[in-house]
């Protein structure tokens, strides 16, 4: 018997989870803690991240975990997901982007993008415009440094340091070797942040210097030119390796490669704690519809199983997830739309993949 967390998520959140635990349920024997987090919290709560939820990922050391909405802009809570990432060390971001036959834009793309999850932009290290503390930031670094900004300015610190950047690296190529992947690309946009992707290009490459020996290629991209090839040549990269910010956009970009946020799994791995969620958001146009797709949560299940050990059981699932796709008849509404067939709910779809497994079974 194993024991994880699952997080409900806000918006579609709730749809995608309990499907994917429905069809877990069915496969491998899991005590599930049910929380919640975000806008349902907050309103329960009073809290978008309650206590309980931090302490039950630390006793279970795994949880499968919904989108949460963060509010755009300057008003509402921090984004959760990004305080998660943070609490629990979880500096490895993994997300794989393979071609469905007859269903992705792009054919034969297989990418796995590997992303520092903890630093760059998302440090949080926000000055807002007109507060008392960016005033003061702003008079320092004139004084002191001689650098000048202007004082209705808004600041947020980009941060890369050594030790993150060495250690996002090790992982990537470990992963790589591990799955057998043959090139690692890196990507920075050292010509213009000469400091921070300058460091994070320095000493990435100095880990790939330690791989040598084993037969993976190694180049790197500066991220626009990144955008670009991955639309013009999606079949020539195999693994990103990038720092926080790039490998966030990168990920929308593959996921439009592939036929979009509804099919693509992610999983956030540290030294001791694992959250496996799907790319997407909260979705809040189409939430309590049953228009939404449970792939990428239900692969993102799947990546959680392999963690555990599971290997068969996830396999199971990833067939039954292929075969439907393959059968092009029980799809949900954004890619049915797509393809032209008439589109079946969250709920049915969920059930056609538990049929599937039964099959194999
Ligand atoms: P989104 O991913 O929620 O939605 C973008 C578009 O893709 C929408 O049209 C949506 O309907 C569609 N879509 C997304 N997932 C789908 C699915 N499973 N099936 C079918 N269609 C799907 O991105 P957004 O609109 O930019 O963000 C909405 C909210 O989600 C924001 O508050 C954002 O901060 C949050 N968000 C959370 C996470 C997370 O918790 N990991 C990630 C991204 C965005």
């Amino acid at each position: 018997m194993y024991r994880a967390t699952l997080i409900l998520g806000d918006g579609i959140g709730p749809e995608v989870i309990e499907a994917t635990k429905i069809i877990i349920d069915e496969l491998v024997d899991i005590e599930w803690d049910v929380v919640e987090v975000g806008e349902r919290a907050l309103r329960k709560y009073g809290a978008p991240l309650p206590d309980e939820v931090i302490e039950s990922i630390r006793r279970n050391k795994i949880a499968l975990k919904g989108p949460v909405t963060t509010k755009l802009g300057m008003g509402g809570f921090k984004s959760v997901t990004v305080a998660l990432r943070k609490i629990f060390d979880l500096y490895a971001n993994i997300r794989p982007f393979r071609s469905i036959p007859n269903v992705s834009p792009y054919e034969n793309v297989d990418i796995v993008i590997c992303r520092e999850n903890t630093e760059d932009l998302y440090s949080g290290i926000e000055f807002y415009a007109s507060d008392n503390l960016t005033i003061e930031l702003v008079e320092y670094l004139e004084e002191k440094l001689g650098i000048k900004i202007s004082r209705d300015s808004a600041i947020s610190f980009k941060v890369i340091s050594t030790y993150n950047t060495k250690r996002i690296s090790e992982f990537a190529f470990q992963y790589a070797i591990k799955n057998n992947r043959k090139k690692v690309t890196i990507v920075h946009k050292s010509n213009i942040l000469k400091a921070t992707d300058g460091l994070f290009l320095e000493i990435t490459k100095r880990v790939a210097e330690r791989y040598n020996r084993y037969d993976i290629a190694v180049e790197d991209r500066i991220i626009d030119n990144m955008a670009l090839q991955l639309i013009q040549n999606p079949q020539s990269y195999d693994l990103l390796l990038t720092p926080n910010l790039y490998g966030d956009i990168l990920s929308d970009l593959c996921a439009g490669l592939i036929g979009g946020l509804g099919l693509c799994p992610g999983a956030n791995v540290g030294e001791k704690y694992a959250i496996f969620e799907p790319i997407h958001g909260s979705a809040p146009d189409i939430a309590g519809k049953g228009l939404a797709n449970p792939t990428a949560a239900i692969l993102s299940g799947a990546i959680m199983l392999d963690h555990l050990g599971k290997k068969e059981e996830a396999e199971m699932i990833r067939k039954a997830i292929s075969s439907i796709y393959t059968e092009g008849r029980k799809l949900t509404y954004d890619i049915a739309s797509r393809i032209g067939v008439s589109p079946v709910n969250t709920i049915e779809f969920t059930k056609e993949v538990i049929r599937k497994i039964k099959e194999f079974m």
